[in-house]
């Protein structure tokens, strides 16, 4: 070997033991790096134990709103309760939510249950027309409306699975819904008993449910999910949008 070589030689261990020392660190940090958000994170990462069999194409799991609008009626079996239409399938597991809350004292009301696309738009456009007999511009009276009533096509409402329900008392203090309704006992319970028949409150308070909603806070409106998603997403406070997009990036789709 001439001293060429030797160096040469020399250069080419301090490169594998240099190259060795100082791939172990950064690999402790990569995983680190990986590891962490997953640690942290409330919402929505993939990682949880999700509930078995759950896909986001599940029946229970239809997304509508402003992003997911269904402009044509959707179709499946209609019941009538309480003078509101819902889908059959959520019949029972709705007359169970409202006879365990009058077993706890409190007696509710339907307030609203299935609406068609027709009827959607026929209240989204009397509310414009009544704004604009109000005295305000076309614009002015077609934004206050959005804020309080869902384009058509883009109400959750449509699928017969999503149900306005109050207690009798927070109904009667508040007949046009007001998100205070959560202010009476009953309303308190009928939030936090929820996931035990199947039902989420669908648009929650805090800002990060607010803006993956795109609806403010509602007191009163209860989405059907199913049990176990219920509870999961209750445990793991998703909205239903977060929910479906976990489901989706887990590849259960
Ligand atoms: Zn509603």
């Amino acid at each position: 070997m001439n001293k060429g070589q030797k160096i040469i030689g020399a250069l080419i261990l301090i490169g594998v033991v240099g190259a060795v020392i100082g791939y172990l660190p950064m690999n402790k940090n990569q995983q680190r790096k990986v590891q962490q958000p997953v640690k942290q994170s409330k919402l929505g990462q993939a990682g949880h134990q999700l509930p078995k069999g759950a896909e986001a194409s599940d029946w229970q799991l239809l997304l509508v709103n402003k992003q997911h609008m269904h402009k044509k009626e959707i179709n499946f079996k209609k019941v009538t309760v309480d003078t509101k239409q819902l889908d059959q399938r959520i019949e029972r597991p709705l007359a169970d939510f409202r006879a365990g809350a009058k077993k706890a004292g409190y007696a509710t009301t339907l307030v609203s249950g299935y609406r068609s696309i027709a009827y959607q738009t026929q209240i989204y456009d009397q509310s414009i027309s009544q704004h604009e007999a109000d005295g305000l511009g076309q614009s002015e009276a077609t934004k206050l409306t959005q804020s309080v009533i869902q384009t058509p096509g883009s109400s959750e409402h449509q699928t017969g699975l999503a149900v306005d329900l109050a207690g009798n008392d927070a109904v009667a203090k508040y007949p046009e819904l007001m998100a205070q309704m959560d202010e009476f006992k009953s309303q308190q319970w009928l939030i936090q008993h929820a996931p035990d028949y199947g039902f989420v409150l669908r648009y929650m308070r805090d800002q990060k449910s607010v803006s993956q909603t795109g609806i403010d806070y509602e007191s009163w409106h209860f989405r059907y999910v199913g049990i176990e998603n219920a509870k999961y997403m209750t445990k793991h406070h998703l909205t239903l949008e977060a929910y479906v997009d976990e489901l989706k990036k887990s590849g259960k789709i």
